[in-house]
């Protein structure tokens, strides 16, 4: 399914469904000009966005051999098939600090020591396993390396007669990257800004203060004259200001939340904090939770715990392997 959101630039969005997964779907972006296309992010490297996004590109009259491809960020639902884009020759564009990352997985050299991570914290060695099968991060991401053309801050892009500038705003991910159109003035918010979720933030391998850095990604995009914003899920945002102000309020509350659960709970792991605080998952507690979702509720717990430590309102200590916290 495409809908046509601009005339001028020609702007389109396929939907591509992303089954079984809270997001719902992505939205993958087209701009077409006379002389190339860019797609911006592909959806899962699984069938089922394989069709929409074919399917969608068919509908536009979209040749691949015509057509370059900007990765917001490395999660395996906006490069999984970038692979389709490398085999025909396309420009791919991507932040180096999230490729490296993205090739260290690959390697193998991330998960072996996010899960001692986890487990250091808190949570539960018999789940690791069990969180892999509805882990869809790890399942469908592209099967290798692809080459890319690396992005910064501030570069501008030209296609066709379109310039675009690229804006990095590190926390979603060490180096997630939006695109903007000063003329126009649209944005293309990624995960960064989302209008009907929270963007899930986490924690990461060799990488500090996530949360600081997005909130500081936060003023960035605030300080931007944007008339339209095109989040990467659900639908678009009409009030992009209203929405970054709650998304700050959302983490100064959250942030108090777990301070709380701290100092209600001295002496607690991470994954014993995540445990008393609240999620939207249905009312659930975290208990009842499948196991992947404990896991993700686990990377925004640390993030929040460690932004709490930085500002020396917890404090974290080793006993017998494992970590526990106190209010300071
Ligand atoms: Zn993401």
């Amino acid at each position: 399914m495409t809908t046509q959101l601009s005339e001028s630039p020609e702007l389109y969005s396929i939907h591509i469904t992303l089954p079984e997964n809270p997001l719902k779907n992505l939205n993958c972006y087209v701009l077409k000009t006379l002389e190339r296309n860019l797609v911006i992010d592909t959806g899962f490297n699984r069938p089922e966005c394989r069709e929409a996004l074919l399917t969608g590109l068919a509908e536009l009259g979209v040749a691949l051999d015509r057509t370059d491809l900007f990765l917001t960020h490395l999660h395996s639902d906006h490069i999984g098939l970038a692979e389709l884009f490398a085999v025909n020759g396309s420009t791919i564009y991507m932040n180096p600090v999230d490729y490296d990352y993205f090739c260290a997985i690959k390697r193998g050299e991330v998960w072996g020591y996010m899960e001692d991570l986890f487990v250091s914290e808190g949570f539960p060695a018999d789940e690791l396993e069990l969180q892999l099968t509805g882990n869809q991060g790890r399942r469908y991401a592209p099967n290798g390396i692809f080459p890319i053309t690396p992005v910064e801050d501030g570069q501008e892009l030209r296609v066709g007669d379109v310039v675009l500038r690229c804006v990095t705003v590190p926390g979603h991910t060490p180096g997630q990257t939006l695109l903007y159109l000063p003329q126009p003035q649209f944005l293309f918010s990624a995960d960064h800004i989302l209008f009907d979720i929270t963007p899930n933030i986490s924690v990461w391998k060799g990488v500090e203060g996530s949360l600081a850095s997005y909130l500081e990604s936060l003023k960035k995009i605030e300080a931007l004259p944007v008339k339209r914003t095109f989040p990467a899920h659900r639908k678009e945002g009409k009030e992009l200001y209203r929405r970054i102000r709650e998304l700050r309020d959302h983490h100064d509350w959250r942030l108090e939340e777990m301070l709380q659960a701290v100092k209600q709970h001295p002496d607690s792991t991470a994954f014993g904090v995540a445990g008393h605080v609240k999620w939207s998952a249905r009312g659930q507690a975290l208990e009842q939770f499948p196991p992947h979702h404990k896991w993700f509720a686990m990377g925004e717990t640390l993030a929040h715990l460690y932004h709490l430590e930085a500002q020396g309102r917890v404090e974290r200590r080793k006993e017998e392997g494992l970590y526990r916290y106190w209010a300071r």
